[in-house]
């Protein structure tokens, strides 16, 4: 047997810890609720793998996750047979920072103050590395499914850890063994009342039973089925359970906004139960961010990499339950499948259709979360051509006349003026910057209502040409918008040519700047000011043209 070897933490990870063991977090009961994850994760993906290879489950099929307490020696162990680990993925694992969320933690945490870093950990789910908020020693034993050899991990959190194979009778037969030597102030987490009490809470509706032994010497009891909740009748779900089963399947402390739980029936049969949270995620823009839709077969997890919806509806988490996918081929060929693909356009016609209901039921409640995801769903209507009608009646804006509230664009259409023919956009960073444009003087006057864009999404979707109920959009900057058919208010219209001392100010404009500007023209659209720039009329709008200039183009 070879002797341990003692490595260092990646750089990234040596600082995460830092923060971890220096943790003001109040509440640090959040590393059971990762830990248990990780170890469902790994009965979950044992459970695929053992469906093409069953040898891997041997005798012992059923997954289980053990949590075993050690008040005297202040010691909490949680134990799976699912996955295991081998050394070198045990290495890579504990030693790294691979997931993106991780790292976008990290950065945010490098920007935020010491008590607003402390909210932080609750929001994001840290992961593994979260046992270090409540034990100064953690040793992870595993020993991978198949494999005769187990080995251990060992650290004290403070920039390096042990590892080295050990004798396989101090790993678990199967899977994964985690202890954690607990801090002082941490006893409490010895309590079987207590981590009965927090699983149930956080971590109630992971697809594997719980069991818990409290004490070295006592029975091991069961303190949570594992029953998957969207395999029950809706009516039988509460409200509360919907919340904790959102908590634990996404991770978040926050609430849904809106829950989906439906059965699909006919030529293909799948569950679904997705959820659209009540709060923005931190790396809802981050570039690789993927959607967060688990695809199961028969309650077996296969992938969260299937991408059910599209990345326009990233920010929905939950699951698809099917009955009916092929179930051994790869995972790379179920990207391919015809169920998939079937199941792809349901669920996301369906959560369409339940956000065009909520809107219609509950506007207050639908715009929160247009506030928080308007942005994303906007990148559908370039990105999604099928769908941008249903997209354009969900759409909201903030207009020149709307004031704190948000329209719809059918109540814009709904207030078109005489002889309007376009809806007409102003599109810039600064809510207020572009409510007090000038360019929207002449709009004002005639009390013809104007978009007000400010998500960088926006410059994009208005030069895709889509119309909303035969009414193109058109920038209040390119060109003379047609202002001059839409009559003024109580006879403040000017008609006819400008008056010649117009027409001689122009030439001399004209003379002076020269090739600088490609026309000046007298125009209605001002009404207090003397002079605004605009773009051509078949000319790039000029907030496009400062993100290209801004790009780099
Ligand atoms: P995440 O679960 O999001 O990947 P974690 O920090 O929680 O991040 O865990 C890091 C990695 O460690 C996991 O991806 C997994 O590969 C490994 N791991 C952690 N716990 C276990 C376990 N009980 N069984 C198998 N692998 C595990
Ligand atoms: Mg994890």
């Amino acid at each position: 047997e070879a002797a341990p070897q003692t490595c260092s933490f990646e750089a990234d990870v040596s600082k995460l810890l830092h923060l971890m063991v220096h943790s003001v977090y109040s509440d640090k009961e959040v590393f059971l609720r990762e830990l248990i994850s990780n170890a469902a994760d790994a009965c979950e993906k044992l459970r695929y793998e053992g469906v093409s290879d069953p040898r891997l489950l041997g005798d012992d099929a059923q997954p289980r996750i053990t949590i075993m307490l050690d008040p005297e020696a202040r010691r909490l162990a949680i134990e799976d047979n699912g996955i295991g680990m081998s050394q070198p993925e045990m290495a890579e694992a504990l030693g790294t920072i691979a997931r993106s969320g991780t790292r976008a933690f990290m950065e945010r945490i490098a920007e935020a103050k010491d008590a607003e870093g402390a909210q932080l950990i609750g929001q994001f789910g840290v992961g593994f590395y979260s046992a270090f908020m409540v034990a100064d020693q953690v040793e992870v034993a595993s020993r991978r499914a198949g494999a005769d050899e187990a080995a251990l991990w060992s650290s004290d959190g403070l920039g390096t850890y042990t590892i080295g194979p050990i004798d396989p009778a101090q790993a678990p037969a199967r899977g994964t063994r985690v202890v954690l030597h607990l801090k002082e102030e941490a006893a409490g987490y010895t309590e079987g009342f207590r981590i009965e009490q927090v699983v149930k809470a956080q971590s109630g509706h992971v697809p594997v039973p719980i069991f818990l032994r409290e004490q070295p010497d006592a029975e091991t009891r069961q303190i949570a089925d594992g029953a998957a909740l969207w395999t029950r009748p809706k009516a039988d779900i509460t409200a509360e359970e919907y919340k904790d089963c959102y908590r634990s399947l996404a991770g978040q402390f926050d609430a849904p906004a809106l829950t989906l739980h439906y059965r699909a029936e006919g030529l293909h049969e799948y569950s679904v139960l997705a959820f659209v949270p009540e709060t923005k995620p931190f790396d809802l823009f981050d570039p690789d961010r993927a959607g967060r839709m688990k695809l199961y077969f028969r309650r077996v997890f296969i992938t969260d990499e299937a991408q059910i919806l599209p990345r326009y509806l990233r920010f929905v988490r939950g699951l698809v339950d099917s009955a009916d996918l092929p179930l051994n081929v790869s995972r790379e060929m179920i990207q391919q499948s015809p169920v998939l693909t079937a199941i792809q356009k349901g669920v996301t016609n369906r959560v369409l259709s339940e956000l065009e209901k909520l809107a219609a039921n509950d506007p207050g409640a639908y715009d929160q979360i247009w506030a928080n995801f308007g942005a994303v769903l906007k990148e559908g209507l370039y990105e999604d051509f099928a769908r941008r009608e249903s997209l354009l009646g969900l759409a909201r804006f903030k207009t020149s006349a709307s004031g704190d509230e948000q329209r719809s664009l059918k109540e814009y259409v709904g207030a078109l003026k005489e002889n309007q023919t376009a809806i007409y956009y102003a599109t810039g960073a600064d809510l207020d910057r572009l409510a007090s444009s000038p360019q929207l003087e002449g709009f004002r006057a005639r009390g013809i209502e104007v978009l007000l864009l400010t998500d960088q999404i926006d410059s994009f979707w208005v030069t895709a040409g889509l119309d909303f109920e035969g009414k193109p959009f058109k920038s209040v900057t390119q060109g003379a918008a047609d202002l001059s058919l839409i009559p003024l208010p109580d006879g403040q219209s000017r008609t006819g040519d400008a008056p010649e001392d117009v027409t001689r100010f122009i030439e001399f404009v004209k003379t002076t700047l020269r090739d600088a500007v490609s026309d000046v023209r007298a125009s209605d659209r001002l009404i207090e000011s003397p002079v605004c720039l605009v773009a051509a009329d078949q000319g790039i709008d000029r907030q496009l043209e400062k993100l290209l200039a801004g790009a780099g183009r």
